[in-house]
């Protein structure tokens, strides 16, 4: 072949190839729907990933999508198609960052990357976008609290309301909110930070939802177990128990200073197996609201099978009730199965109605005194003259009612006194075995 046909061909194909290009939208440049347009496209190439969180820019034309420690998968628009890749460190020869700005230079002879410019610097935290399940509720809250409060009023239902009670619940659950939008932020990061090094990406599905649920529910079994046996975590908790009444403005009577006692570390193995902290934090919104409507007394005892799976009502009465049997009972948060198996489950019995409230109930309406007055006697006695080192910490960490001396109730000393008193009901459910007698 001569030089000159040579050429003439080439020439001939670069143009079909550019006509080509042009007449099919090649020069069109195509842009990504949204997130779950990146998550498609980019299982379309990669279907054993499981990405996590994904930010696209804001141009739309590429998407960066999470896929665990040090590996990052990018969906990038060329003309009028994506194309997708993994990019790890030992792919990049030159990475910049300036604000909302990330250049990237890759030792890849195909793509040597580009800039690129993302919408904010909201980073994984607004990519999950999931509604605010409590903050939704809160018109169905205060249209239960007004029906519950007309049937108690009018007779038609059993139950009880103290106005400036009531008021002091709702003030708590305000103050609750406010601390959640300024402190929740800390332990949200925390588990944001956590997140990079999870062992799996369980991604988003509706079994990764319910399996969060669950587990979560678990946690928060665990958690409330904690809380009303570790001091540190009382002094939080006790807020909710303050109340002599039991209504549904109870559920609102919600603690201000949870983050202290750093027990959302219970839900850094959920972090840790995949489940990310927005979605943790989503499904936890259902497990709050399915422990309002149970702060009733309206509702007598329900279906068998519903008592037997659920946390009811009947099973939470129990759990705010002072009756001797009724102390540390019904941990639960949606599913009352985890205190039957673990053993802390305790049915409400018709003849020993529950009293609400706590062992010394405070006897006030004042929200500052509601929050922080159990913090205030721990430090008291914790920081009290004469006492050793090991004295201190127990004040922090042991049950509520312990003391050094022994001077002070526990809910083991009032079973056991109430045991003594009644020797009958020695060895039922939440009592125990009457030779099971504590040191006088
Ligand atoms: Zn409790
Ligand atoms: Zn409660």
């Amino acid at each position: 072949m001569s030089l000159p046909v040579l050429v003439v061909l080439v020439v001939f194909g670069i143009a079909l190839s550019v006509a080509a290009v042009h007449f099919t939208g090649g020069t069109t440049t195509a842009t990504l729907a949204g997130a779950d347009h990146a998550f498609a496209r980019f299982a379309e190439d990669f279907p054993d990933e499981r990405p996590g969180a994904v930010r696209l820019t804001a141009d739309s034309h590429a998407a960066f999508l999470d896929l665990g420690p040090q590996r990052c998968g990018i969906v990038q628009s060329i003309g009028d198609c994506f194309l997708t890749r993994i990019v790890t460190p030992h792919d990049i020869l030159e990475l910049t960052r300036e604000g909302n700005a990330v250049s990237l230079r890759l030792n890849d002879f195909t793509w040597k990357g580009g800039s690129f410019v993302f919408a904010g610097e909201a980073g994984v935290m607004d990519e999950y976008n999931f509604p605010q399940v409590t903050q939704l509720a809160i018109p169905f809250f205060v249209v239960a609290i007004l029906i519950e409060l007309w049937l108690v009023r009018t007779g038609r239902a059993k139950g009880s309301f103290e106005t400036r009670d009531t008021l002091a619940s709702l003030m708590m659950g305000t103050g609750n909110v406010v601390a959640g939008l300024l402190l929740g932020v800390v332990s949200y990061w925390a588990l944001l930070w956590l997140w990079q090094f999870r062992f799996f990406n369980l991604g988003l599905s509706i079994w990764v939802f319910v399996a969060a649920f669950l587990l979560d529910d678990l946690r928060y079994y665990v958690y409330h177990r904690i809380a009303h046996r570790v001091r540190w975590v009382w002094a939080e908790h006790v807020n909710h128990h303050s109340s002599q009444h039991y209504n549904l403005s109870t559920a609102l009577r919600q603690s201000w200073t949870g983050l202290f006692t750093f027990m959302f570390i219970l839900q850094a193995p959920l972090v840790l197996l995949g489940f990310h902290p927005a979605v943790i934090a989503f499904v936890f919104g259902f497990n709050l609201v399915w422990q309002f409507w149970i702060h009733t007394e309206t509702i007598g005892k329900m279906w068998g099978w519903f008592e037997f799976i659920f946390n009811t009502p009947s099973h939470h009465r129990v759990h705010h009730a002072t009756n001797p049997r009724y102390l540390d009972a019904n941990y639960a948060g949606t599913l009352i199965i985890w205190d039957r198996m673990f053993g802390t489950f305790v049915a409400e019995l018709e003849e020993d109605r529950p009293r609400y409230g706590i062992v010394k109930n405070i006897g006030t309406f004042n929200p500052l005194k509601v929050a922080f007055h159990e913090w205030i006697g721990m430090f008291k006695d914790a920081l009290a003259p004469g006492l050793t080192l090991r004295q201190r910490l127990n004040y922090l960490i042991q049950p509520p009612g312990w003391s050094h001396d022994g001077s002070r109730d526990t809910s083991e000393t009032l079973k056991a006194a109430y045991v003594r008193r009644n020797p009958g009901e020695a060895g039922k459910p939440g009592l125990p075995e009457a030779s099971a007698r504590p040191a006088e």
